[in-house]
């Protein structure tokens, strides 16, 4: 979303407060985002230091990486950046701050960076999963199997069997 700081460029206020939904999200890998993501702050002038501060909140579904079972969670970031004129700062400042373009914002650019850079890369349905049992498929939250956990994979068997000779 595109916000008008022309109120606060001019001096008229020192606060600009943002409340918006965005639905236009990244994509990640094996995850959908059920909702849009609801974005509130706001744009602060203290003496002539404008900061953008914002808080994402974005629910999501995937699965666990051990155990395959559906994980829902929220996704939740926080943004505290400084704002500049597009043009006054060196080119390896500009990753710092959030540039302002014809007198605005948008603000949807830092929080698809929060969420590409944030976004867990691995998600568990919970700390201690125990996952599937590599073997037989079975998911050992729910029951234990039989496995011998030293079983030899059978085609390693005969990859070994091959280095033997
Ligand atoms: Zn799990
Ligand atoms: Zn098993």
């Amino acid at each position: 979303m595109i916000i008008d700081l022309s109120p606060i460029l001019r001096g008229e206020t020192s606060l600009i407060k943002i409340e918006y939904e965005m639905s236009d999200m990244p994509d990640v890998p094996d995850v959908t985002f059920t909702e849009g993501c609801k974005v509130t702050g706001q744009v602060e002038n203290r003496a002539g230091y404008m900061t953008l501060s914002l808080h994402a909140s974005l629910p999501y579904v995937s699965s666990c990486a051990r155990c395959l079972e559906e994980v829902r969670g929220v996704f939740e970031a926080d943004i505290d950046q400084p704002l500049a004129a597009k043009g006054v700062l060196s080119d390896e400042d500009t990753d710092d701050y959030i540039l302002i373009e014809n007198n605005s914002i948008d603000c949807d650019i830092p929080v698809s960076e929060a969420v590409i850079l944030d976004f867990p890369s691995r998600l568990l349905c919970k700390e201690d999963c125990a996952g599937l049992c590599s073997s037989c498929g079975k998911n050992l939250n729910y029951e234990k199997c039989t496995c011998n956990k030293k079983e030899i994979d059978p085609r390693l068997e005969i990859l070994a069997k091959l280095l033997d000779k």
